[in-house]
């Protein structure tokens, strides 16, 4: 049993999303100096610029480069592609395609001589060399750049590529202090570096397997001894010390909040044994702030591990707080009670935080109701000034360490701050050197994040750091560029806020005003507990009890009485048909519980998956309203000769049958006779054997919503006898299927075979969908694309990954994560929130997998397979991957977590995807590739209706990605698509010769 939440805890979850403009009132009252204080903050702030500009004028040098190629330029951009992934390339063919790619791209020349930065201009040279190598051409003999392309070309190809290797290799040593933790303790006492403190990173990114998270568990040992051994002669107390910063998502391949038992269990002892091998050492640790879904648990861990009895007394254990959340605030109170409960101070590491854009995309994709991050960056400096004057006011609870570059914020910690009360500043390694040597001269102490690692395992924090320096908001960025005027790089953001008409930035809409033509579905992130914990508690007591009613079959009779009562319905008109849709959706909305538990129990969905079908059922809804008041509503008047008038308009064609399928048991079957339904039809809907129960539930709803009975009717029961007695009836005016590409087939002859009026079929089907990976893609994203695609939904949806295409000199990398993160699914009951994979539909199901399970266990190379636990239950398979020799191995859809893997050469990408066309389906497909013109030319051959780019297959959003297939994947139009209501409607065309009667009156009027 959880226990009570305290007050302060409970404070601090209940704002996760907090309001913006109330926040932000609150915390100006918090930040704000007295005017004469703020006088001096803004004279040390300009102080500190001019000092910095004076001296970048002196030393130009990786600073100037990145300014020239910041984020807003084409070439930084391209740059920053090239920087991301060609380190990491295997292969020199494909590498050399990257850099012609990129770089063939920029307009390089333009940079040449713009700078005086010899690094800008060397770089440029080099760029332009690269890139006058692909285009290199005789026209151009005679000037320089020609003349270096020639060069170029004279040296090759490779040599270019190593040029460019070690440039961009230049460019990550700027940003890390070196490969092994030896070399960055040695590098701490040169030179100018002797002045700082150090808190070491150890690079790499979130752990991806058991075995991810034991390497760099060994590495964060040995990285403490080392650090420890080498602060041994020091008579500093900790905080003189230098330190190490530890990422949780590097100790944990589960490090999240659905698998927070398990993280609870497995990270904490984790953490407690590095922070006492620290403790030992007398060297700091802090905890670094990542996502925003994160924040709970990490205030979890850490709480857990500073409380224990080993680090009682002592200060070196802190945690990094992001300014740029919502609850920071929160968080330093809730901090500062822990300290002082166990009476001692908390290092507290105050940023502005770094994954801002992912932030507030990922609150868009979720449906959100506001964003977990500010959307002003003035908001954010607030926020962290704020939160400052809360915890310097705070001596007795904090060590404060204030991580900023920013001119402004640095003063006003300065001015905030009492005259002996202990504090430091903190850095990044390469960053803010020219503003915190002024700082440090002044006697404050600053302290230096220091990364280290090699060039493969930094890519990540590049790129990180690389769009910090090139996003115009930011500090750096505007510090180190002359053109703008030193009064506004200092700009006190507290004048800015209170100078704003609102505190939200209207450039980024709600993630519920999105559409902008109708109302984004709502969503909630189940790491805000305050919401999710009633809902998850709520499903799973639903889930359980099962009493969902009971929903007869009806035989053929009852299926030709439906279509009596169909045929005689009355229609609303459009907009009405539209304002029921929109109630509709408002209502599925409201019983998001109830269906996401008859979802769980009926149809075995995750609650992820539940929340999902809620929420793209409801979008189907909004979306075919607008698209009925936007082609419905009125006719559209057609050019023609005067004195006449001729109008197109779209009517309802009759009865229309849906038959929709069990993996979507709410939202296809919502989709489909919400499309049919907003066309003009009445519908008789007739779901999967499967799932009477949801389908029960989403008809109540839609009869709630106002859609007279008679106009959607509830036919459930077997195919063979309802459905076919619904098809074969020659008052059937059309059909909308969603199954396999055989029944399909068999509705087609029945419609065929039937004598009067020939009608719309409107069939999705299956797909035996793939993906291609080069070998310039990121194998840890792609292992999390194909783990969602292949294997969330059991596999039980059309779009899931099939067949994974492997270039060959990725694939051991790519097979070798897939091992370890299919061994950290977790096969179980739907309805725990810590369940990846639920159970299959049903027995026969299982039957088909199993055997297809056993054909793949003679042929082909098991690669991994997931742990289904004993008491799971009955229908339960678990999830694996299966290498086979050639992709003559499989030629139909295996509807399950069954994954095939398949090596191809580089050169053989192009006819790779010609052979998955060749098998003649044409649903999904993927490409993870950082190339963009193998990109281009898989998006060229592919026959696929959705096409996914870097990113996983599945979970198209109605509107966004229409979805449907070609081929034996269906007839189109697409779901979910601005075509898709047409298919269901018919066209009328109504010409009056408005001069029959009187004359040409309005051509007369008209005449000069
Ligand atoms: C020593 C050190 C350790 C760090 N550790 C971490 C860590 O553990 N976790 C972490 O997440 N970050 C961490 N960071 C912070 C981060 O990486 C950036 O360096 C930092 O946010 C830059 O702040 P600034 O005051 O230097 O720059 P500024 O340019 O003054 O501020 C940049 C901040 O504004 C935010 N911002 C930009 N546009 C908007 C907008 N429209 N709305 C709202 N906010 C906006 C940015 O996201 C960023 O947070 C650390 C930084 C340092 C120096």
């Amino acid at each position: 049993m959880d226990q009570p939440v305290p007050p302060l805890r409970a404070r601090l979850r209940a704002n996760y999303l907090r309001d913006e403009s109330g926040a932000l009132a609150e915390l100006l009252g918090v930040a704000r100096l007295d005017p004469a204080a703020s006088q001096r903050v803004q004279e040390r702030a300009r102080s500190l610029v001019e000092n910095v500009r004076a001296r970048q004028k002196a030393v130009a040098g990786m600073q100037s480069f990145l300014r020239e190629y910041d984020l807003s330029s084409q070439e930084g951009v391209l740059l920053m592609c090239v920087a991301e992934a060609l380190l990491r390339i295997p292969d020199a063919a494909t590498a050399d395609k990257l850099i012609r790619d990129k770089l063939s791209q920029g307009d390089w020349e333009k940079h040449v001589g713009r700078n005086d930065s010899l690094l800008v201009n060397a770089g440029t040279w080099g760029m332009m060399l690269t890139g006058r190598l692909v285009s290199l051409d005789a026209s151009e003999a005679g000037n320089a750049g020609a003349w270096f392309g020639r060069l170029a070309a004279r040296a090759g190809e490779p040599v270019v590529r190593l040029a460019l290797r070690q440039g961009m290799k230049l460019m990550a040593e700027q940003f890390v202090m070196g490969r092994t933790i030896e070399d960055a303790l040695a590098r701490s006492v040169d030179g100018e570096n002797r002045a700082y403190r150090h808190s070491y990173d150890m690079l790499g990114e979130a752990a991806f397997t058991a075995a991810d998270a034991d390497r760099y568990f060994v590495a964060y040992e040995k990285a403490i001894d080392a650090i420890a051994k080498h602060a041994a002669p020091s008579k500093e107390d900790v905080f003189g010390k230098p330190g190490i910063s530890i990422k949780l998502s590097a100790l944990h391949p589960r490090y999240e909040y659905a698998q927070r038992e398990r993280v609870r269990s497995e990270l904490i002892p984790r953490v407690q044994a590095l922070v006492e091998r620290a403790r030992k050492g007398d060297i700091g640790v802090t905890l670094d702030a990542e996502e925003a879904d994160r924040l709970d648990i990490s205030l979890e861990i850490f709480e857990s591990v500073f409380s224990s009895p080993a680090l009682q007394g002592w200060e070196g254990f802190g945690l990094a707080v992001q300014a740029y959340q919502k609850r920071a605030p929160f968080v330093i109170d809730w901090l500062a009670d822990l300290a002082r409960r166990q009476r001692r101070r908390v290092m507290t590491r105050l940023v502005k935080g770094a994954y801002w854009d992912s932030e507030v995309k990922r609150a868009q994709v979720q449906g959100l109701s506001g964003y977990p991050v500010y959307t002003r960056k003035a908001n954010t400096d607030v926020s962290y000034l704020a939160c400052a004057a809360k915890m310097i006011a705070a001596k007795d609870a904090f060590y404060g360490q204030f991580a900023t570059h920013n001119a402004h914020t640095v003063a006003t910690i300065l001015e905030r701050m009492g005259k002996d009360q202990p504090f430091e500043f903190q850095r990044l390694h390469g960053m803010g050197e020219d503003l915190f040597e002024q700082v440090v001269a002044a006697g404050h102490a600053c302290r230096v994040y220091a990364p280290v690692g090699s060039h493969e395992d930094l890519l990540p924090y590049l790129v990180r750091r690389l769009l910090e320096n090139g996003a115009n908001t930011s500090f750096v960025n505007r510090i180190a560029d002359p053109a703008i005027a030193v009064e506004s790089v200092v700009a006190d953001p507290l004048a800015t806020v209170s100078g704003q008409a609102s505190a939200v930035n209207a450039k980024i809409p709600l993630p519920i005003a999105l559409y902008g033509d109708r109302p984004n579905s709502s969503g909630f992130v189940f790491a805000d507990e305050t919401v999710s914990a009633p809902i998850v508690a709520q499903v799973q007591a639903l889930a359980a009890k099962k009493d969902f009613g009971k929903v007869p079959d009806a035989d053929a009779a009852g299926a030709r009485a439906a279509l009596d009562r169909a045929s005689g319905a009355r229609i609303p008109p459009p907009k009405e048909r539209a304002a029921m849709l929109e109630r509709a959706a408002d209502l599925i909305e409201k019983d998001r519980t109830p269906l996401m538990a008859v979802l769980a129990a009926e149809a075995g969905k995750t609650l992820p998956d539940g929340l999902g079908e809620v929420r793209e059922a409801a979008d189907f809804c909004r979306y075919y309203a607008m698209l009925t008041r936007r082609h419905f509503a009125d006719p559209e008047d057609l050019a023609g000769p005067t004195g006449e008038s001729n109008r197109l308009q779209l009517a309802g064609r009759g009865p229309f049958v849906c038959i929709s399928p069990w993996n979507f048991p709410l939202a296809i079957f919502v989709g489909q006779v919400a499309a049919a339904f907003a066309a003009g039809n009445p519908v008789i809907a007739k779901p999967a054997e499967q799932t009477p129960l949801v389908a029960a539930q989403a008809v109540r709803l839609l009869h709630e919503a106002g859609i007279p009975e008679d106009a959607v009717i509830l036919v459930p029961g077997r195919g063979e006898i309802a459905g076919a007695a619904l098809v074969t009836d020659p008052r059937t005016a059309g059909v909308a299927f969603t199954g396999s590409t055989e029944t399909a087939r068999a509705i087609n002859r029945a419609l065929a075979a039937r004598d009067g009026p020939i009608v719309p079929f409107i069939a999705e089907t299956g797909g035996l969908n793939a993906m291609f990976v080069d070998s310039s893609a990121l194998a840890e994203q792609v292992v999390a694309d194909v783990i969602a695609s292949a294997f969330n939904s059991a596999g039980q949806r059309c779009s899931a990954l099939r067949i994974l295409c492997l270039q060959e000199e990725i694939a051991p990398r790519v097979i070798e994560l897939l091992k370890g993160a299919t061994a950290e699914l977790k096969v179980g009951d739907p309805a725990r929130l810590d369940t990846d994979v639920g159970p299959v539909i049903d027995a026969d199901a299982l039957a088909m997998l199993e055997a297809h399970a056993a054909k793949m266990d003679r042929e082909a190379r098991l690669i991994c397979k997931a742990v289904v636990p004993k008491d799971a239950g009955p229908l339960f398979f678990a999830p694996r991957a299966y290498e086979i020799a050639s992709l003559d191995a499989i030629d139909r859809e295996v509807f399950g977590p069954i994954l095939h893997v398949v090596r191809f050469a580089a050169a053989d990408l192009l006819k790779t995807v010609d052979a998955i066309n060749a098998k003649g389906y044409g649903l999904t497909m993927g490409i993870h590739s950082r190339i963009e013109e193998t990109i281009e030319a898989v998006r060229r051959r592919a026959c696929a209706g959705n096409l996914y780019v870097n990113r996983n297959m599945i979970g198209a959003t109605v509107g966004v990605q229409p979805f449907g297939g070609e081929g034996l994947s269906g007839t189109g139009p697409k779901a979910g698509g601005p075509h898709y209501l047409f298919r269901f409607a018919t066209e009328r065309t109504v010409t009056v010769n408005t001069a029959a009667a009187g004359g040409n009156a309005s051509l007369i009027a008209s005449s000069e």
